[in-house]
């Protein structure tokens, strides 16, 4: 399961650890580029071999559902990343987020989730986990102290995104974890939005969940996710507040996870992860994919420099521009959303950028219908930028006062922005903008 640095000094620069963590070159071929890996299964090199792998006293390959040689270099790089022990490579960011809270909460427990969640998990937390038995208590971000009334004995994590979007506000990440750790309970980070710019871990956070499909795979062509141990947080300190890792495990021999994975390293949440939950639901990121997502990890740190300033330049353009009547960018924020800003996206404000058109629900289709540019599409992170009029499609659904809850109303367009040269990405903006206002005047005439 782990491939041999050759040597290389360690760094703590993410644009370094991105290039060399995990693989220098293939010890038989000499490949520099990661290898795609495309087997199901791996040799044993005798029945003491397998016995050893089997019982987890020694680490290897044995089987792609569980391990993979190319997705552990991806593992290896995510977690070096973001300053955490180890990580899990998945099929989709969604499978990450069920495991992550899989992984320590089971029917009869609760899990304390900020509101503040893209759809996806929001449905998977309020519909499918629920109807697991999983009960998930949302409460609202603002108030830091909403996750310690929320709690009971049966809470078993917190959960949250770093800056979900549309509203773009950053979450408290330092004063949840405090009150996590008070009680035992670890608060789970989805840092999608902003790899680099934010490290979880360095605030208290102890799991990290990306999709990958977005900045991390940064070019639109593959679905994954990953799920990190941040390796700083204590389970065997809170037995009964964290059984699953702290009572035998039927489904392992009886294994402990928190003592069993002692002589590994701090690893006892990603390695139950993966030899139990892997293993019985099978969400593994295909070899294919973890070598597309490893060739955009690679610039990572340098694309993710570029969306957040030409991010900045756009909402700065946007607030001058005539029919727009609110922006959404940390960097125009003042105030606590401001601090919060500055204290935990210390590498960058971030690539995403909302804003209201005056025009409501009319302005908002024509000025995405006007688009030559930026593309129309349910996605963000890519490196072309993007964008969306949430209300006639990601939030459809929902009813008109729910939409408005989320913070998406009839006139409200998201933009991911891209790295393609700024003057292109603002000359599409006002030309759309154009468009838009005309669409309105000829509604009204
Ligand atoms: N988390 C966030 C913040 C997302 O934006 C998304 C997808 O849009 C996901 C998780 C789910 O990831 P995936 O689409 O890779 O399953």
């Amino acid at each position: 399961m782990s491939n041999s640095n050759g040597g290389v000094p360690a760094s703590s620069h993410a644009a370094t650890q991105v290039l060399h963590i995990g693989h220098r070159a293939d010890p038989t071929t000499g490949s520099v580029a990661v290898p795609i890996h495309q087997t199901t299964s791996y040799q044993f090199r005798d029945t003491e071999h397998a016995a050893n792998l089997f019982a987890l006293s020694e680490l290897g390959n044995i089987y792609s559902r569980i391990m993979n040689p190319t997705c552990d270099v991806l593992e290896q790089r995510v977690a070096a990343l973001e300053g955490g022990a180890a990580a899990l490579a998945l099929a989709s960011g969604q499978a990450a987020s069920a495991f992550a809270l899989q992984n320590v909460a089971r029917a009869g427990d609760n899990v304390v989730s900020s509101t503040d969640l893209y759809g996806g998990t929001w449905n998977l937390f309020a519909n499918t986990l629920q109807d697991q038995g999983l009960e998930i208590r949302f409460v609202d971000p603002a108030d830091p102290e909403a996750f310690r009334r929320a709690t009971d004995d049966r809470t078993r994590a917190y959960y949250a995104e770093t800056l979900p979007n549309p509203k773009l506000n950053v979450f408290p990440i330092r004063e949840v974890a405090d009150i996590g750790r008070e009680l035992g309970i670890p608060l789970v980070m989805d840092n999608t939005a902003c790899p680099v710019l934010c490290k979880p871990f360095e605030h208290g956070a102890a799991i990290v969940v990306h999709s990958a499909t977005k900045y991390i795979g940064g070019h639109g062509n593959s679905i994954g996710g990953l799920l990190v141990d941040g390796g700083n947080f204590d389970w065997s300190a809170h037995p009964e507040r964290q059984p699953t890792l702290n009572s035998p495990d039927p489904s392992y021999h009886g294994a402990v996870w928190a003592e069993a994975a002692k002589p590994l390293g701090p690893i006892a949440y990603i390695l139950k992860a993966r030899t139990t939950l892997l293993r019985d639901l099978g969400a593994p990121l295909s070899p294919f994919n973890a070598f597309l997502i490893l060739q955009g990890l690679e610039t990572l740190p340098l694309r993710i420099r570029e969306h957040c300033r030409n991010a900045t330049r756009v909402a700065e353009f946007l607030s001058d521009a005539p029919g727009v009547t609110h922006v959404i960018h940390p960097s125009l924020m003042t105030g606590e959303a401001r601090r919060r800003a500055d204290t935990y996206l210390t590498g960058g404000l971030g690539g995403l950028v909302g804003f209201e058109l005056a025009g409501g629900r009319a302005a908002g289709r024509a000025f995405i219908d006007a688009l030559q540019l930026h593309y129309h599409l349910a996605n963000i992170g890519d490196a072309r930028s993007l964008a969306i009029h949430p209300a006639t499609t990601t939030h459809s659904q929902l009813s008109p006062e729910d939409q408005l809850k989320t913070g998406v109303t009839d006139g409200y367009v998201r933009l991911s922005v891209g790295i393609e040269h700024i003057d292109d990405i603002l000359a599409d903006l006002r030309q759309a903008l154009t468009a838009a206002a005309a669409a309105v005047t000829a509604a009204a005439a």
